[in-house]
């Protein structure tokens, strides 16, 4: 079977990619879900805070998700559940195995990558102690509570302030366990600001940054933990260890793009962001394969994921209408802090009105400049009280301001000292 598209995903970029594409001509399109339903991670995110910048409301998770769900059965966009993407060729020809269907590869013309992330998972953390039951990865205990019903533990440790860990510190509080503390091994949150405030500060649950686990009692539940400080390099600090007795210790420390089926296919990796490098039209480096979503980088709102993978399914859609055209490859270069930009290369004359680069700088910083440089001239700037690798940082450029620029040849994003 061949298609003009494939969107493996049915998660929030998924379903976003595939209306854009529909939108744009689109009409041979298939979205291949490995889950029973579509809305991806969305569907256990019961907490309120989805869509203030898409919508002007605020949403819950599947709130949110309904509407794209909507968007994708109103155009009779058709799609696959229960089916998933075992190997994608660098043909763009995809393994996909289902219950019902068994093993059968389908090809494509075009291709988005919308698979998500995952979470770190403890192995790769390599805490000391015994493996006892009662732990768990943030977002497994939310999916437990929020769509199985199970409560994992009545007293919670919490490793890592990821938005995930914070979410749930407050969801098992409310849902009568106790937690206890909530241990980052970095001097800053890896969370959004607001999550700390309405999660943590809200509920009296501390926060002890510059912390970490160093010790997991109990032989088949976890009956406690120690934490102690660490030093500038993370190494703990001896005589600082603080005793935790509890019979859960949840794992939120990062999520990782999902890009297995990418490395097999040829994509690029950018080893910053684990996801692939994209150029502006957020085209991977193997032609006519697209990523947006947490498989590209990983977002905080879903509002930019849905964004980013609308314009991921027009590029998408003018690739299959023009075929692959010649281009220019400008570098994004980036000083000052700044750790990764998406999209990494720019053709300016690909730029229809205007071109969203998103980045994370890699410590906290107050009172700074974001500046953009082309051809050494500087053409913006914004000032910014704080910026912190939580929060995710974009900047506008204009097709004026590339106009303004004929034969761009070097064009840079630099944090600045106000
Ligand atoms: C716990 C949590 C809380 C959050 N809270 C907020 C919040 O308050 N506000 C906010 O705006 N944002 C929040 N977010 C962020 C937002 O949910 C994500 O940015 C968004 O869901 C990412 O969308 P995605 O489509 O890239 O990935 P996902 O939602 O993860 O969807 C990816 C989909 O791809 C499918 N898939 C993966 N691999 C395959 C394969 N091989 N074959 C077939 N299918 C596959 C998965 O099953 C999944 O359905 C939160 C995220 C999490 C995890």
């Amino acid at each position: 079977m061949k298609h003009d598209l494939i969107i493996l995903g049915g998660g929030p970029a998924g379903l976003a990619a595939a209306i854009a594409a529909y939108d744009a001509g689109v009409r041979d399109l298939l979205i291949v879900e490995r889950d029973r339903e579509l809305g991806g991670i969305l569907n256990q995110c019961i907490h309120n805070g989805f869509g203030l910048h898409t919508f002007s409301e605020e949403l819950t998770g599947p709130e949110y998700a309904a509407r794209f769900i909507e968007g994708v059965r109103e155009r009779n966009i058709p799609y696959v559940l229960n089916t998933m993407a075992l190997h994608v060729s660098p043909e763009k020809a995809v393994t996909l195995l289902s219950r019902t269907d068994g093993l059968q590869t389908v090809s494509a013309k075009a291709i988005i990558l919308a698979m998500g992330c995952r979470e770190r998972s403890r192995g790769a953390l390599n805490i000391p102690g015994y493996r006892p039951a009662g732990i768990y990865s943030a977002g497994t205990a939310q999916r437990l509570v929020n769509i199985e019903g199970f409560l994992p533990g009545r007293e919670i440790v919490i490793l890592g302030s990821g938005d995930i860990g914070l979410i749930m510190a407050r969801r098992l509080t409310l849902e009568g366990a106790k937690v206890k503390v909530v241990a980052e091994l970095m001097p800053y949150s890896g969370g959004l600001k607001r999550n700390i405030v309405q999660c943590l500060d809200d509920y009296g649950i501390p926060l002890k940054l510059s912390h970490t686990v160093v010790d997991i009692r109990g032989r088949k539940r976890v009956e406690g933990v120690t934490i102690a400080a660490v030093d500038a390099q993370n190494k703990p600090i001896p005589g600082t260890e603080e005793e935790y007795a509890c019979d859960t210790l949840l794992l939120s420390c990062g999520l990782i793009p999902e890009n297995e089926l990418s490395r097999e296919m040829g994509v690029s990796i950018n080893p910053v962001t684990n996801g692939p490098v994209v150029n502006e039209s957020l085209e991977t480096s193997v032609p006519g394969v697209f990523a947006a979503g947490n498989v590209l980088h990983v977002h905080d709102l879903v509002d930019f994921v849905s964004e980013e993978a609308a314009a991921a399914g027009r590029a998408a859609a003018a690739y299959l209408e023009n075929g692959e055209t010649a281009r220019r490859e400008i570098p994004v270069r980036f000083e000052g802090g700044v750790r990764y930009t998406v999209p990494s290369t720019i053709d300016p004359a690909l730029v229809r009105d205007a071109l969203t680069v998103r980045f994370r700088v890699g410590s906290v910083m107050k009172n700074r400049i974001v500046s953009v440089w082309m051809d050494g001239e500087r053409v913006q700037k914004k000032r910014r009280q704080i910026m912190a690798p939580g929060e995710m940082e974009e900047v506008r450029l204009t097709r004026e301001q590339f106009d303004a620029h004929p034969g761009l040849d070097d064009l840079l994003i630099r944090v600045e000292e106000a």
